[in-house]
C-alpha cells in the first residue's frame, strides 16, 4: 500500500509533533482538530521546533519552510480526511471520544484508507470495532516528543490485516522510527512495563520507604535511567498515568495493577504534574523548569 497523502486528528502535544515529522519526510498532512486555537499553537511550535533543527544544522531553511508548507489545518475532520492514504488519530485520551471519531472517519475516508490511532491504552480491537473495516485499523503509538524519540509501537488489533501492519511498519522506517510490533492486549508493550514501575515508585514514597528525591536518584543512578520515575509521571501527566493503570488494571482484573491511593489522591487534588505546575515536584507556570524539588520528603 503506497502512503503519499496522510491526516493527523488532533493538534496537541503527540499531533503537532506527528504532523511535523511526517511533514518533513515529504508527505502532505491534513491537520485536524476541533479547536481553532490548537491548530495555531500547533503550527507555531512545528515552525518552532523545525526552527530549532535548522539551527542545529541538521535541517535547511528551504527544508523547513518545505515542511511547513506540506502541513494544511483544518477544523472539519470530513473535509480533512478527503484523499488521504492514512490517518493518524491522536485526540484526546477518551474512548467515547475516540469510538466516535473512528466512526466519523469511517464514513468520511475512502475505502482504502488506513485508520491508525496513537491511544496510548484504548483498545485497537474495540476502536475497530467502532468502523466497518477493522481490517485497516491499527495502533501506530508514537512516544514524546514525536520528533525526536525513535519508538513507534505498532499494534494488531484482532482484525488488523497483514498488509496493514507491513505498510506501518514501513511508514514508520520511513520516517526514520523504529517500529516494534505488538498485539492488542491491555497497555500494549510500553506502558504495561512502564506503569507499574511508576506506581512502584509512588508505593514507596506512600509507604515512607524513601523520599521522592531518594526514588528517582537510586533510578537514576542504580539503573542509568535518564529521568527518574515520579518526575517522569510528573511529566506525562499524573492524571495520564492514573488513567493507564486503571485500564491495566480492569483489563487484566489483576490486583497488582491497582493504582496506588496517594496517585488517586494528587490527581483528585488536581496535582497533575508539569501540567498543572505540581505534582512530586513544582514547576514555574507553563515550563518544566522544576521550582521545587521533592514533595513528600
Ligand atoms: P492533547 O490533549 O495535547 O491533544 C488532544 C487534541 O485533540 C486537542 O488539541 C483537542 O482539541 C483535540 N481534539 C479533541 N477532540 C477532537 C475531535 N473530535 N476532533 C479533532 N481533534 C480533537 O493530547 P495528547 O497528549 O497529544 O494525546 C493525544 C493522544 O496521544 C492520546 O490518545 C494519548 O493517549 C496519546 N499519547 C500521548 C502521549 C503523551 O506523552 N502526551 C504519548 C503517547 C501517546
Amino acid at each position: 500500500m503506497v502512503i503519499q497523502h496522510i491526516a493527523v486528528i488532533g493538534a496537541g502535544t503527540m499531533g503537532n509533533g506527528i504532523a511535523h515529522v511526517f511533514a518533513q519526510h515529504g508527505f502532505t498532512v491534513n491537520l485536524v482538530d476541533t479547536a481553532p486555537m490548537q491548530l495555531q499553537k500547533a503550527l507555531q511550535t512545528i515552525a518552532h521546533n523545525l526552527g530549532r533543527q535548522v539551527t542545529k544544522g541538521t535541517l535547511s531553511e528551504a527544508q523547513k519552510n518545505q515542511a511547513l508548507a506540506n502541513i494544511v489545518p483544518f477544523t472539519n475532520l470530513a473535509e480533512g480526511v478527503q484523499n488521504v492514504d492514512l490517518v493518524v488519530e491522536a485526540a484526546t485520551e477518551n474512548a467515547g471520544l475516540k469510538l466516535q471519531i473512528f466512526k466519523q472517519l469511517d464514513e468520511a475516508a475512502p475505502a482504502h484508507t488506513i485508520l491508525a490511532t496513537n491511544t496510548s491504552s484504548i483498545s485497537i480491537t474495540k476502536i475497530a470495532a467502532a468502523t466497518n473495516r477493522p481490517g485497516k485499523v491499527i495502533g501506530m503509538h508514537f512516544m514524546n516528543p514525536v520528533p525526536v524519540m525513535q519508538l513507534v509501537e505498532v499494534i494488531n488489533g484482532y482484525a488488523t490485516e497483514k498488509a496493514v501492519t507491513e505498510t506501518i511498519v514501513a511508514l514508520s522506517k520511513q520516517v526514520g522510527k523504529v517500529p516494534c510490533v505488538a498485539n492488542d492486549y491491555p497497555g500494549f508493550i510500553a506502558n504495561r512495563i512502564l506503569m507499574p514501575m511508576l506506581n512502584e515508585a509512588i508505593y514507596s514514597v506512600y509507604e515512607g520507604v524513601a523520599g521522592v528525591e531518594a526514588v528517582d536518584t537510586i533510578m537514576k543512578l542504580g539503573m542509568a535511567h535518564p529521568m527518574g520515575p515520579l518526575q517522569l509521571a510528573d511529566f506525562i501527566g499524573l492524571d495520564v498515568c492514573l488513567s493507564i493503570l486503571r485500564v491495566l488494571h480492569e483489563g487484566f482484573g489483576n490486583p497488582k495493577y491497582a493504582p496506588c491511593p496517594l496517585l488517586v489522591n494528587m490527581v483528585a487534588a488536581g496535582k497533575l504534574g508539569v501540567k498543572s505546575g505540581e505534582g512530586f515536584y513544582v514547576y514555574t507556570p507553563g515550563s518544566k523548569e522544576l521550582v521545587v524539588s521533592g514533595q513528600f520528603g
